[in-house]
C-alpha cells in the first residue's frame, strides 16, 4: 500500500471530528478534485464513491429534482402517456419510453415500512455517524416506497409505521440531497 493511499485513509477521520457534518466535508472536496488548476486537497473521496453526482441543469436533465429539494420538496416524474409514476425521477419512461415526462411534487411525510441499522462498515464520510438507521418509507397518499437514511430518534426507538418527514440535506459545495427525520 502506497504512502499516498495511507494518507488518504488516515485523514478523513481527523476532518470528521473537526467539522460537522462529515459527509459534507468529504463531498465538497470532490468538486475541488475535478478542477485541474488546483492542487489536490489533503483528503478526497474517489469520484466513483461520491454519492451525490452532478446536479446542475447543464449536467443532468433531472436538475429540477435537486432545485425543488433545496426548497424542501421531493418531486419526481410521471408519464403523461401511460400514467406511470416513477421513482427515482427519470428522463424517459421505463414502461413506454416516452420522454415528455411531467414533474409532480410529492408529499413530504410518510411512514417507515422497514428499516435497518448501520452499525459498522458505513460508507465513506459517514464513519463517525455510526450507528444510524436507513430504511424504506411509504410516502403518504402516493404509491411510492423510498429508500433513505432516517435521522431523529435513535434506531433502537424506531418502529415499523413510525411517522417521518423528508428534509433536505444541504452540502457545503451547494449541492443537496435528502434524508428522513422522525416526527414526534
Ligand atoms: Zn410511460
Amino acid at each position: 500500500m502506497s504512502a499516498t493511499t495511507k494518507a488518504r485513509r488516515d485523514t478523513p477521520p481527523e476532518e470528521a471530528t473537526a467539522k460537522a457534518p462529515p459527509p459534507v466535508t468529504e463531498r465538497s472536496s470532490v468538486a475541488e478534485k475535478r478542477d485541474p488548476g488546483k492542487a489536490p486537497p489533503a483528503a478526497t473521496t474517489p469520484f466513483l464513491l461520491d454519492f451525490f453526482p452532478l446536479e446542475g441543469p447543464d449536467q443532468t436533465r433531472l436538475a429540477r429534482f435537486f432545485e425543488r429539494l433545496k426548497e424542501g420538496l421531493l418531486c419526481t416524474t410521471r408519464c403523461p402517456r401511460c400514467g406511470a409514476l416513477h421513482w427515482p425521477p427519470r428522463v424517459a419512461c421505463p414502461a413506454c419510453h416516452a420522454e415528455d415526462l411531467e414533474w409532480i411534487d410529492l408529499p413530504s411525510t410518510g411512514r417507515i415500512y422497514a428499516f435497518s441499522a448501520v452499525l459498522a462498515g458505513a460508507p465513506l464520510g459517514m464513519e463517525s455517524d455510526v450507528p444510524f438507521a436507513v430504511g424504506l418509507v411509504d410516502l403518504d397518499g402516493v404509491p411510492l416506497r423510498i429508500f433513505g437514511r432516517i435521522d431523529g430518534r435513535p434506531w433502537k426507538e424506531l418502529d415499523i409505521g413510525s411517522a417521518v418527514r423528508v428534509e433536505p440535506l444541504p452540502l457545503a459545495d451547494g449541492r443537496v440531497f435528502y434524508r428522513f427525520r422522525t416526527v414526534d
